[in-house]
């Protein structure tokens, strides 16, 4: 079957389908970034046939609604693609080894575009987000997993391993002792950043200091009531994310620092991690300010979706 392009962005609304865990979001934006058409239905559980024909169909609806034609569609997936196209360490089991981007391509009979979640993130807020017009951006997800994604320039940074921004797997740097060597992550090495910046490692980290069940939001809102415990677990976690950020500061030098996902609710890190960086970042012993911005996403939950329509954009 031979597939042709879909017309350039710029002349068409472009579609988005955010492919989630638990549900799939899909929407329609003008070339000019305004949402025409939004829907979000149930992802089919266990059942890879079903979540392409609800893909299809939701394209489908979309296109009927608006009166359009070939529209293109770019999918936010979950985890990432193998060389051969094949999903890999997806969340929703039943993707993993399905070459989805083919296989969707040829249920909508259009090419499609693919990026996981980060990199959506990271492209809609470049783009007409929080980070919009910035030469470089670096966007992270602080939320069940950390990930980023890195664009330049208005474009999308992959590489050949497809695995630019995933920085949430390096270790956290410039460990304390007691840090040493780290909870175990799933993907098998101890003391990765996201073992120590995703909201459960915050809940995790909070429990182990004060014996305290609480979530990210509830440690925030104790917090600012004055408790002691809560403010050191943040404390904690701004001097572990101003040093993992340090780090990204020191290899890329972005312009902006986009930070989305549960976590980022905690507005007190806009304020308390740059002044926790600075002590981290380059400086040969010369203090110059630091210029780079920490802003918080601008979409919020909507990136995923809005970055998704965006891949075919340039
Ligand atoms: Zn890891």
């Amino acid at each position: 079957m031979t597939l042709a392009s879909p017309s350039p962005a710029s002349a068409l609304p472009a579609i988005g389908v955010d492919l989630g865990g638990t549900k799939i979001e899909a929407i329609v934006l003008a070339p000019g970034g305004a949402s025409l058409w939004r829907e979000r239905v149930a992802t089919p559980a266990g059942d890879y046939g079903a979540i392409l024909s609800t893909v299809a169909n939701l394209v489908a609806r979309a296109e009927a609604e608006l009166g359009l034609a070939g529209c293109s569609v770019g999918i936010g997936t979950p985890g990432t693609s193998t060389h051969a196209g094949l999903i890999k360490n997806a969340n929703s089991t039943c993707l993993n080894g399905q070459p989805l981007a083919h296989d969707l391509a040829q249920a909508l009979g259009r090419p499609v575009r693919t990026a996981n979640d980060a990199n959506c993130l990271a492209l809609s807020e470049a783009t007409d987000g929080a980070a919009a017009g910035a030469p470089v951006v670096f966007a992270v997800i602080l939320g069940t997993g950390v990930g980023a994604g890195v664009v330049v320039n208005g474009a999308l940074l992959s590489g050949p391993n497809g695995l630019a921004g995933e920085w949430g797997h390096n270790p956290l740097p410039w460990g304390h002792a007691t840090e040493q060597p780290g909870p175990t992550c799933y993907c098998g090495q101890r003391g990765c950043i996201e073992t120590w910046l995703s909201g459960p490692a915050l809940a995790r980290d909070h429990a182990v200091h004060t014996g305290e069940a609480l979530n990210a939001q509830q440690i925030g809102t104790r917090a600012a009531q004055g408790d002691a415990g809560c403010e050191a677990s943040l404390q904690r976690y701004e001097s572990r994310l101003a040093r993992s950020l340090a780090h990204v500061i020191n290899l890329l030098d972005p312009d902006v620092i986009v930070l989305a996902g549960g976590v980022s609710g905690l507005e007190r890190l806009l304020v308390n991690v740059p002044q926790r960086w600075g002590e981290f970042v380059f400086s040969g012993g010369l203090k110059d300010p630091v210029r780079t911005r920490l802003v918080k996403s601008l979409h919020g939950d909507s990136s995923g979706v809005r970055g998704a329509a965006w891949l075919w954009r340039g």
